[in-house]
């Protein structure tokens, strides 16, 4: 099949080679002249586990493909795709600029039957609007041409997209045409062989179920922290609380993890959204207010740590800081943790020496040679005149420090872990003071 994806970033890439990987031709178009340039000589622009050799072996072998040229992508597919993001407006609602965009673009140079699929993340009622702009710019073009509008919101999850990709838990097409439907099935049919996996349903429906499923993701992590702040008080381990809870087959032990916050570009911004969508309907979504604030307030729960760890205040001090990403396997510091604390440090007078396997690229093009800020492209490079340990996002390599070693280099011997990743009795056999989120 012919497929045209818009948008080019950590969904539009994947969802374009995992398509080209079992046959299919692709061409993948994105408005950044830079990325597809990139693109065009196998420089992926992000981190995302196997994403490269994908990407290059589907171009080699001629099914992938990449342009800035709107008519060359309109031209191509049957499905247009699109993957482009719908960042956060100045009062929390998804902005659609990009998704219309698109949806002009395709209007503007589509000569026959197209089936826009939209997989971005969008509030519901959002389809009618891509079908009303379709329309408008046909009527301007005196043109009459058959389209259908579809919702297939994704759910890959940066770090293992590929595998979500190619083994999705479900495949949510939304759509009041049963013809368009069985197109999609068939588009999908090869990520759907060993169990039904697709689930057809009407356009809004499917638009909120995006909504739903990562409010429900937000919701449990924010419960936790909640239940963490109330731990330390109490004198409770959280950690003994997730496993006794977790054995629970009604609550389960996934996605119960406490730490510092949420981040990245969906939970924050499709919490917001989904409470301004509320907000419209005349509903106040009371628990997703909720859900938002607690968040916010986690995110300053390592710096709150550290200022009574230090009551004379943090100026002067050096901090190794490990883990940039806002969640391990990614380079994306989008609403990162690590950017919160790392701002609320240098204010406050300390150094932080930081490293992120994937994200200092991302570090330097955000912070570029700010004050206070020192990028070391070694782990052990950090611990050089460091006081103090804070560790903020959880890659593997974390897990099992050498705690001696630590306990020499770090002047003032503590670890602050917003991600609770040791056993606190080994770190402080070393001589270390361990303060860590909930126990
Ligand atoms: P991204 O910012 O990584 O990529 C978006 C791309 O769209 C950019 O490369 C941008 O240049 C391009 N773009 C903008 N306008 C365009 C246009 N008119 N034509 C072509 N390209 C255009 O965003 P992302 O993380 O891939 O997210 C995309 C959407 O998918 C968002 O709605 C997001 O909420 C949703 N989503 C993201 C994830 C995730 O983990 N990142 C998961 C599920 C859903």
């Amino acid at each position: 099949m012919k497929i045209t994806v818009f948008g080019s970033g950590y969904v539009g890439l994947v969802t374009g080679a995992c398509l080209a990987d079992v046959g299919n031709q692709v061409m993948c178009m994105d408005v950044d002249q830079s990325k597809i340039d990139k693109l065009q000589q196998g420089i992926i622009p992000i981190y995302e586990p196997g994403l490269e050799e994908m990407v290059k072996d589907n171009m080699l072998a001629g099914r992938l493909h990449f342009t800035s040229d709107v008519k060359t992508a309109v031209d191509f597919g049957l499905f247009q795709f699109v993957a482009v993001g719908t960042p956060p407006d100045e009062d929390g609602s998804a902005d659609l600029k990009y998704v219309l965009a698109v949806a002009k673009s395709i209007a503007e140079h589509m000569t026959d039957y197209k089936i826009i699929v939209d997989k971005s993340t969008v509030p519901v009622g959002t389809a009618d609007k891509v079908k009303q702009a379709v329309l408008e710019v046909l009527a301007q073009r005196g043109e009459a041409q058959e389209f259908d509008v579809v919702s297939n919101p994704e759910f890959l999850k940066e770090g293992s997209a590929l595998d979500d990709f190619m083994k999705p838990d479900r495949i949510i097409i939304g759509t009041d045409n049963p013809r368009t439907a069985e197109l999609l099935k068939a588009l999908y049919a090869p990520f759907n062989r060993s169990r039904e996996r697709v689930i057809i349903m009407d356009i809004r429906s499917a638009e909120l179920t995006k909504y739903a499923a990562n409010a429900m993701l937000a919701t449990k992590i924010s419960f936790m922290n909640e239940l963490a702040n109330l731990a330390e008080r109490l004198g409770a381990d959280i950690e003994h609380v997730r496993h006794g809870i977790g054995s629970d087959s009604r609550i389960g032990y996934s996605f119960i993890y406490p730490g510092c916050g949420y981040g990245g570009s969906c939970f924050p911004k499709d919490v917001k959204a989904l409470e301004r969508t509320a907000k419209e309907m005349g509903y106040h979504a009371e628990l997703l207010t909720a859900v938002e604030n607690v968040n916010d307030r986690q995110k300053h729960r390592l710096f709150e740590k550290i200022s009574a760890h230090y009551p004379d205040g943090v100026a002067g001090k050096t901090f190794a800081l490990w883990g940039l990403a806002f969640k391990p396997n990614t380079d994306d510091m989008r609403e990162a943790p690590s950017r919160v604390l790392i701002e609320a440090l240098i204010a406050a007078g300390a150094t932080v020496r930081v490293y992120d396997p994937e994200a200092m690229h991302e570090a330097r093009r955000i912070y570029g040679d700010k004050a206070g800020l020192v990028y070391c492209e070694m782990q052990p490079d950090t611990l050089r005149d460091a006081d103090a340990l804070v560790i903020v996002t959880e890659w593997k390599q974390f897990r099992s420090p050498d705690f001696e070693q630590l306990s020499r280099q770090l002047n003032d011997k503590v670890i602050f872990d917003g991600r609770n990743m040791y056993e606190p009795k080994l770190v402080k056999q070393a001589g270390l003071q361990y303060l860590a989120i909930g126990r």
